[in-house]
């Protein structure tokens, strides 16, 4: 029996996606009609969505087994009291490659001390100082889910001391594993360069403030491609402009696009890049979301499945 998919994102994308989407479903042997709109919610089956698509109100899709987010945060989704279907988000290798890509480079960045040089004078030789080697510095992670872990191992192959944090104890083999709140001091006091890589929940809101920028490294510098509200900004400015800490690079924000007043601009230790660090890719995600649909018509469990307790 024909099954109905919705496609619920801006409809630009709907042009890129509608023919990755037949192809794959045809090659999975799935019987699928991929819509952009409907008459009959009550006919659909499935929903692959995006915050900023059409459809706001989840009610009348009274038989969706599955709701599929094309975006890897889904603070916004869970504002959305109509959408009580499941709810999976994504995961798509195209974006942790990408993440990998921006979390790599500004660590590089700030390891080589790159900015000192950018912002020298004519005739100011900075030789007093050469970076140390990659291996006697330590990065940590704070997230090391789908991207952060993905993120630390291609750290790690660079050559540095990699260090990460999660909710629920990992253990793995490149990565030095913590957990708890005793795990958040460790890995705060022994990182060199730490990266954000957490979902925006109540939780987290906040997690870098006063006082864990007081446990970290003096010199330490800070990378944030996760979520804007895990920062206390005004407490990361004290930390940069008392000298506690060396730089910050923030690809997220409370407010985006970032207000042209915000001091985070014209700080001289801050680089603030506009929400790019990583973006869902369209042909790694298609395949992610024809092996969910396809694991909904086999009738195994879905992957991804958003915990609505724990809010990611
Ligand atoms: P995952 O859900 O796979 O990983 C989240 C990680 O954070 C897990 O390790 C989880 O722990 C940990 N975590 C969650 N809550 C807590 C907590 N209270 N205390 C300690 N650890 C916690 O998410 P992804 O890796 O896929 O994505 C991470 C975030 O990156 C997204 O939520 C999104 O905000 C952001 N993002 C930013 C993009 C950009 O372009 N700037 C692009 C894509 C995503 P555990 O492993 O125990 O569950």
């Amino acid at each position: 029996m024909t099954k109905t998919v919705l496609f619920s994102a801006p409809e630009a994308s709907w042009q890129n996606y509608k023919p990755y989407l037949d192809d794959l479903f045809e090659k999975a042997g799935l019987d699928i009609n991929l819509v952009l709109e409907t008459d009959a919610p009550q006919d659909v089956d499935y929903i692959i969505y995006a915050p900023n698509g059409p459809v706001k109100d989840f009610a009348p899709f009274t038989n969706v087994k599955l709701v599929q987010s094309l975006w890897a945060g889904v603070e916004t989704a869970l504002t959305n009291k109509t959408l009580t279907q499941p709810l999976a988000r994504m995961v798509d290798p195209g974006m942790s490659e990408g993440m990998a890509d921006y979390v790599v480079g500004h660590v590089m960045r700030h390891h080589l001390g790159t900015a000192l040089h950018v912002a020298a004078k004519p005739g100011e030789w900075l030789s007093h100082w050469a970076p140390p080697l990659a291996r006697n510095r330590t990065v940590g992670f704070l997230g090391i889910g789908a991207l952060g872990l993905y993120c630390a191992h291609k750290t790690a192959k660079q050559g540095f001391n990699v260090v990460g944090w999660s909710r629920t104890l990992k253990a793995d083999d490149v990565v030095k594993c913590y957990a708890g709140k005793d795990g958040l001091r460790d890995v705060l006091a022994q990182s060199d360069i730490l990266v954000l890589l957490l979902p925006d929940t109540p939780e987290t809101t906040n997690m870098i403030n006063a006082d864990s920028i007081a446990q970290m490294k003096d010199g330490a510098a800070i990378i944030n491609p996760g979520r804007g509200p895990l920062i206390d900004d005004t407490a990361l400015l004290k930390g940069l402009d008392s000298g506690k800490l060396s730089g910050a690079t923030l690809d997220v924000f409370r407010v985006e696009p970032l207000p042209a007043n915000d001091p985070y601009w014209i700080h001289p230790k801050v680089l603030v890049t506009p929400h790019i660090a990583s973006e869902t890719r369209l042909e790694t995600s298609a395949a992610v979301v024809v092996e969910n649909i396809g694991r909904g018509e086999a009738g195994q469990s879905f992957l991804h499945l958003v915990d609505r307790k724990a809010g990611y």
